[in-house]
């Protein structure tokens, strides 16, 4: 795994990101967050599910409010998405955002990013730079012809100049593209030329099945590049899918501890429903601290030895389940108890 590159660290809330900073997991709300409860409710799963910091719509002044409510509810930090309005943002700096995410080329001018810079540094917290490849700035299009990760980048490094400029250094950049490679090689572009933290994510990804193949590509090439501080998995599906994704992707990359189940593919001689029962283990395990590791293997006869390298594992047979350990056989244990004996085996590694 490359060495991280070294970026400034930024509080958001009580989270740190960058630095040598653990990968912080993120993910938006899809909810209205008009609807309080709604909310609120998708929070807490998203914080049972990991994630560390939370985004929410703000596109009016309802929306204020019912930030200020959600946010005297939640210890989850909380970002607020502004799109245009330079007061909105003001506003929802006022109403206790941890950190505000504008697209400073569509806030309407440099007097109005100045004035979210001054309320964001009287709070004292961070502001993100998003950058897009659907709203790219003119003179860019112009200059390179097309939303290239070269104009991705120029966009980007032109809008922490401006707030630097300004003495503002509290700030994490985002480039997205739903363009994988573009959004890879912006990325990369950017990470040379600034230590400034970098959000990481592929925008508009796709459905949870397309998508999470998408983000795991893009986000998992950055990170193994050592870029990118912060991910959130973009998926048109329920948020906490993103933050499971997330977490697949993180610890594939040895970058975050918990369990991690491992399959076999089946073939011919398996006598159990391996995927079924991988799924419950899944369910079993997660939330689980520990980075063991724990495989579901279809048949006694070659699981064992295919699955050498897990802590723990279980292969199927006629009616019962072999445990075993590194390998090694421990026990035969009927279909019927085979969850528990192995829950049992797994608190005992
Ligand atoms: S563990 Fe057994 S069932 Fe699974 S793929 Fe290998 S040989 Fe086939």
């Amino acid at each position: 795994m490359a060495k991280l590159n070294p970026t400034r660290t930024i509080h958001v809330g009580s989270v740190p990101i960058g630095g040598a900073h653990p990968i912080v997991i993120q993910s938006m709300t899809n909810t209205k967050t008009h609807d309080i409860d709604a909310t609120l409710g998708q929070i807490a799963r998203l914080e049972g599910a990991g994630c560390a910091v939370v985004r929410l719509a703000v596109p009016d002044m309802d929306a204020v409010n019912a930030f200020r409510a959600i946010k005297d509810k939640t210890k989850l930090p909380l970002v607020a998405d502004i799109h245009f309005d330079y007061k909105l943002a003001i506003a929802a700096i006022e109403a206790g955002a941890d950190k505000i995410r504008i697209n400073p080329g569509n806030i309407g001018g440099a007097e109005r990013v100045r004035a979210v810079i001054d309320a964001a540094r009287g709070a004292g917290i961070p502001i993100r730079i998003g950058v897009n490849a659907g709203s790219l700035e003119k003179h860019l299009l112009d200059k390179h012809g097309s939303p290239s990760p070269a104009a991705l980048a120029e966009s980007a490094l032109s809008w922490i100049t401006f707030f630097e400029n300004e003495n503002f250094g509290d700030t994490i950049v985002s480039i997205k593209a739903s363009d994988v490679l573009t959004t890879i090689n912006a990325c990369r572009v950017l990470a040379a030329q600034t230590d400034t933290p970098q959000h990481i994510g592929i925008t508009e990804a796709g459905t949870v099945r397309s998508g999470s193949i998408r983000s795991a590509v893009g986000i998992g090439v950055l990170l193994a590049d050592g870029i990118g501080n912060t991910i959130r998995v973009s998926l048109a599906g329920d948020p906490v899918q993103e933050v499971y994704v997330a977490k697949e992707i993180l610890k594939s990359l040895g970058l975050a501890d918990g369990p991690t189940v491992i399959a076999c593919p089946t073939c011919g001689r398996a006598e159990v429903d391996v995927a079924g029962v991988a799924e419950e283990v899944e369910a079993m395990v997660s939330g689980m601290d520990g980075s063991i590791k724990i495989a579901v293997m279809g048949c006694v006869v070659n699981g064992p030895g295919e699955a050498r390298e897990a802590d723990v594992g279980i292969a199927g047979g006629k009616g019962e389940w072999l445990i075993f350990v590194k390998g090694k056989p421990q026990k035969k244990v009927p279909a019927s108890r085979v969850l528990e004996e192995l829950a049992e085996e797994i608190r005992n590694s």
